[in-house]
C-alpha cells in the first residue's frame, strides 16, 4: 500500500522549490498538505491583521496548488500538539515531513509535537529549508556562531548554494472516504475576518507564490541593477517588497538565490554586478538574524549587550503614543510611521531612522517599537524585527558602538525633494521643501497646516542619550 504522508506547512507555504515537501513527493505519491491555525501564535497580542491577511490568503492559493496536483491542503486549528497527532492518526499516516524553524516558539512546538507523533507511531522526517544554510552550517574557525556580520557574510558566501527543488506537481490525495474521515478534524479555510482581523487596504505584496514569483522576476529585470544607489531612498520603488513572501516562504530561497545568480550572469557591467551583489547581502543580513535567534534565542526577550539589561528608559506613553500615530512633529518619522500603519510596510532607510528616533530621541525601550512593529507589518518576522531593532538601538550584535541618526540630516539625504514625506503627510504638501526636509516649520505653519510642534528637542535628548549610555557604560 502507498504511504500517506501528512506534510505540515508552517513558513513554507508553496508546492514548488520546498526541501521537505520534495523529499515526501520522492517516498510516496500519496502527499497531503496540512496547514494548523495555532491560537499560540494567532491570540498573542502582536498579530498583523495586514500579516493574517497575507498569510490567509496564501493559505488559499497553497489549497489551489495542491488541488491542481490532485491533492489537498487540509486546514486544522487548534493546539498543534494535539490537532497533528490527531489528524495522522484518523487517517493512518505514516509520516509526517515538514521544514524546520529558528525561533525559540517554533522549535519547542515541532520538539513536542514531533514526540507526540512518534509516541503514536507516526514517524517524523525534518528538513532545513527556509535558509540557503542551516545555522550549523556557517561557523567561525573555532566552531562558533559568528556574532559580527561582515565575517559571517564571507564564510556565508563562500558557500556553494542549492539549486531549487522540484515541486509536486502530482499526487494521489485522498479518497473518498478517507475525505469525510479527515472532515471530523479538519476546518474550511476562514477568512482573516472570522479570525478577528480586519484588513482593508490593498496588501504590498499580494498573497501567493505566482505573485512572488512576478515580484520577484521584474525586481531581477530591473531595480536589482541599481539596488546599491537606490535602495536608501524611500520616494523610489528601488527595492524587492519581497520580504511577506520570505517571512511566509511563499517563494523558496534557492529559486531567489537562483535569480540573482541568473542576473549577475547576464548583467553587462561590474558595477550593476556590485548591486547585486549588494541585495544578495540582504540576503544573508536575513540569514544571519536568523542564525542568531536559533543560537541565542534569548535574543527574543532581551537585548544582546550587557549594558542595556537594566537601561533607565524614560518610556514616556505619550511619546511612544505620539510616535506609534505619526505626530511626533519630525515629518521623516511621522511620515514613516504612516507609512506603516496605513500599508503595513515600511521602507527599510525609515525603520532604521523611526527606531534610532524611538530610542535615543525619545529615550522608549526599543521592545516597545519592536512589538508595535510586530502588530502593524505584513512581514513582521521575529528574528528580522529584532536584529534590525537591536541593531538600532545598538544593543545588539554590531560592532560599532552608538548609533544616532539625526532625522533632518537623514530626511535631507534620503527624501531631498521631500517626496516621501508629501505622500505619506499630505497636509504639508504645500510647504517648502527646505523646510519640510529639514523639519525647521515655523509656528504658523504648522498651525495652519495643523501639525504638531516637535515632541522633543533632538540636540537635547541626543546628549541625554549619550549621558545614560555612559553611566551605564560605567556601571
Ligand atoms: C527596526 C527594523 C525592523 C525590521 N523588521 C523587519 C521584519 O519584521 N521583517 C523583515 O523581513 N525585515 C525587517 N527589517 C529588515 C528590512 O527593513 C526589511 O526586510 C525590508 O525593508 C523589506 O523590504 P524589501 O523586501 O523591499 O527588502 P529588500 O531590500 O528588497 O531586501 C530583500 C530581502 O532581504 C531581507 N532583508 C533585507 N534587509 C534585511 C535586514 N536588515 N535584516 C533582515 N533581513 C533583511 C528581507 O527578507 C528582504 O525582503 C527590519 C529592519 C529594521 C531596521
Amino acid at each position: 500500500m502507498t504511504d500517506l504522508i501528512l506534510f505540515w506547512h508552517r513558513r513554507d507555504l508553496r508546492t514548488v522549490d520546498n526541501i521537505g515537501l520534495d523529499a515526501a513527493r520522492q517516498r510516496s505519491s500519496k502527499v497531503i498538505g496540512v496547514f494548523c491555525l495555532d491560537p499560540n501564535i494567532l491570540q498573542r497580542d502582536d498579530v498583523a491583521p495586514a500579516r493574517v491577511t497575507y498569510l490567509i490568503g496564501s493559505l488559499a492559493k497553497l489549497q489551489e496548488s495542491y488541488a491542481h496536483a490532485g491533492s489537498q491542503l487540509l486546514i486544522l486549528q487548534g493546539q498543534p500538539i494535539e490537532r497533528l497527532p490527531a489528524l495522522a492518526k484518523a487517517l493512518s499516516a505514516q509520516a509526517v515531513y515538514l521544514n524546520r524553524d529558528v525561533e525559540p516558539y517554533g522549535r519547542e512546538r515541532d520538539r513536542t509535537v514531533a514526540a507526540a507523533l512518534r509516541e503514536a507511531g507516526v514517524e517524523v522526517q525534518a528538513f532545513w529549508d527556509q535558509l540557503l544554510h542551516a545555522p550549523t552550517q556557517v561557523m567561525t574557525g573555532s566552531g562558533q556562531p559568528y556574532t559580527v556580520y561582515t565575517p559571517f557574510w564571507r564564510n556565508w558566501k563562500s558557500q556553494p548554494k542549492a539549486e531549487p527543488v522540484v515541486g509536486l506537481t502530482q499526487a494521489s490525495g485522498l479518497s473518498e472516504s478517507e475525505i469525510s474521515t479527515a472532515k471530523a478534524e479538519t476546518i474550511a479555510l476562514p477568512t482573516a475576518k472570522d479570525l478577528g482581523f480586519l484588513w482593508d487596504t490593498e496588501l504590498p505584496l499580494a498573497p501567493g507564490t505566482a505573485a512572488a514569483q512576478e515580484k520577484l522576476n521584474a525586481f531581477c529585470s530591473r531595480a536589482i541593477q541599481e539596488y546599491g544607489e537606490q535602495r536608501n531612498f524611500p520616494a523610489i520603488d528601488g527595492t524587492s517588497r519581497l520580504s511577506a513572501a520570505l517571512k511566509f516562504g511563499t517563494i523558496g530561497i534557492r529559486t531567489v538565490w537562483a535569480a540573482t545568480e541568473a542576473a549577475a550572469v547576464e548583467s553587462r557591467s561590474d558595477e550593476t554586478r556590485q548591486n547585486i551583489q549588494t541585495w544578495q547581502q540582504e540576503l544573508a543580513w536575513r540569514e544571519f538574524y536568523q542564525h542568531a535567534m536559533y543560537f541565542f534565542p534569548e535574543l527574543a526577550e532581551g537585548s544582546y549587550r550587557a549594558q542595556f539589561k537594566q537601561f533607565p528608559w524614560d518610556n514616556n506613553d505619550d511619546y511612544f503614543q505620539a510616535w506609534c500615530e505619526g505626530r511626533t512633529g519630525y515629518p521623516i518619522v511621522d511620515a514613516a510611521m504612516r507609512q506603516m500603519n496605513t500599508i503595513g510596510w515600511m521602507h527599510n532607510r525609515c525603520r532604521m531612522i523611526v527606531a534610532s528616533f524611538l530610542t535615543k530621541d525619545l529615550i522608549v525601550d526599543g521592545r516597545l517599537g519592536e512589538k508595535y512593529f510586530m502588530q502593524r507589518l505584513i512581514d513582521g518576522d521575529l528574528s528580522a524585527n529584532n536584529g534590525g531593532w537591536q541593531w538600532s538601538t545598538s544593543s545588539g550584535m554590531d560592532p560599532k558602538p552608538l548609533r544616532i541618526f539625526n532625522p533632518a540630516s537623514q530626511a535631507q539625504k534620503f527624501d531631498p525633494d521631500g517626496e516621501y514625506i508629501r505622500e505619506w503627510l499630505p497636509e504639508l504638501r504645500s510647504l517648502d521643501t527646505a523646510d519640510l526636509v529639514s523639519g525647521k516649520i515655523s509656528s504658523s505653519d504648522r498651525e495652519r497646516c495643523g501639525y504638531p510642534a516637535p515632541i522633543v528637542d533632538h540636540k537635547q535628548q541626543q546628549q541625554q542619550f549619550k549621558q545614560l549610555y555612559q553611566q551605564q557604560k560605567q556601571t
